[in-house]
């Protein structure tokens, strides 16, 4: 079950409620959210309801939910969640569009890749500062200096930034620069990571590990969530099944069974999704007819010398002409882009 307290509860009111609730046994969890605030109850539904909670100063509703993730559940939100990003929203009719480099290599390579993409009709330019290798000997990232260059490309184009966090310890770093902050693949079970970007304010874009379940991928989402972040973003970018063609099985059927049970923007990637270049276009176009809220697309100036995930980069012209299909698939779904 989830309480919402009213806007503008009070404190005494609160502490009432959770007296209350003491002394039901009932265990609860205080999320501070920018809006609201919310009780996560453990506690059995009649025994809630018996207990008459709405009626109790300062609390709006009582929420039933048997999902094991609440705030990411549509139970909580019945509606679709549009979120706000400067002028765009994201979860709206507009699709929106992230593309960019895999890392951040220099300025004069992100300052003509964001030219390119921006032209094209991206709005969010992505590139990775800290980059989660297999190897320990490849590219790591350009780090600070990285965030730098990715905040000149925002001035320059009039792009939003999204970009990698992996440790805890640089999360406040990566914020300041950030528009969105992006919790990898390979760390959306690190908690410590969850909890403390959801600590934050900044938009987190949370990406589906190569294995996990949708229901252990929306907890990652509630991990957020229930730190007071209510900013989160979802994105498919492709699991490991027995085929090996690919580098990943991107699984589209999460896009619609996602925008079912959550109310949260769902985004495809289908550079990571397929990993290599001549299957983006088409699985991007797959994604919007599935009825993703964005893509996230890699695209490089010069793939063949890209430091990482080249192989899987579209050229800026090819971004282009794909942003074309792209956009008469959206049309032909009911969106724009
Ligand atoms: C990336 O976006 O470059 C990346 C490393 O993605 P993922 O975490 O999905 O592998
Ligand atoms: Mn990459």
């Amino acid at each position: 079950m989830i309480l919402i307290f009213r806007h503008g509860v009070q404190q005494p009111e609160i502490d009432a409620v959770l007296d209350r609730l003491g002394s039901l046994g009932v265990k609860a969890h205080v999320t501070r959210g920018a809006e609201r605030i919310v009780l996560t109850l453990e506690g059995e539904e009649d025994i809630l309801r018996a207990a008459q909670l709405e009626a109790l100063a300062g609390v709006e509703r009582l929420v039933a939910t048997q999902k094991p993730y609440k705030l990411a559940s549509r139970d909580y939100r019945p509606e679709k969640t549009e979120l706000r990003l400067g002028r765009l929203k994201l979860g709206a009719k507009r699709i929106v569009v992230m593309a960019g480099p895999c890392s951040v290599e220099s300025r004069a390579q992100c300052f003509e890749i964001g030219d390119a993409v921006a032209k094209a009709g991206a709005t969010v330019f992505r590139g990775g500062a800290f980059k989660p290798r297999t190897s320990p000997y490849s590219f790591q990232g350009l780090g600070q200096e990285g965030l730098e260059i990715l905040a000149e490309v925002r001035e320059r184009t009039g792009l939003l930034i999204i970009t990698e966090v992996m440790d805890t310890r640089d999360v406040e770093l990566v914020a300041r620069y950030a528009d969105i902050i992006q919790i990898g693949a390979r760390n959306v079970q690190n908690f410590s990571l969850l909890n403390e970007v959801g600590r934050g304010q900044v938009p987190v874009f949370v990406k589906r590990g190569m294995m996990t379940t949708i229901t252990e991928f929306l907890m990652s989402a509630e991990y957020v969530m229930s730190n007071g972040n209510e900013s989160v973003i979802l994105c498919e970018r492709g699991i490991r099944t027995f085929d090996t063609t690919l580098r990943n099985t991107l699984d589209l059927a999460a896009v619609p069974v996602l925008q079912s049970l959550t109310h949260l923007p769902v985004i495809v990637d289908p550079s990571h999704g397929v990993g290599d270049w001549r299957y983006v276009v088409p699985m991007a176009r797959a994604g919007v007819a599935a009825g993703a809220d964005g893509l996230m697309i890699e695209v490089h100036n010069s793939p063949a010398t890209a430091f990482s995930d080249g192989v899987q980069s579209l050229l800026p012209e090819r971004f282009a002409d794909g942003m074309g299909e792209i956009r008469k698939v959206a049309r032909a779904v009911g969106r724009t882009v």
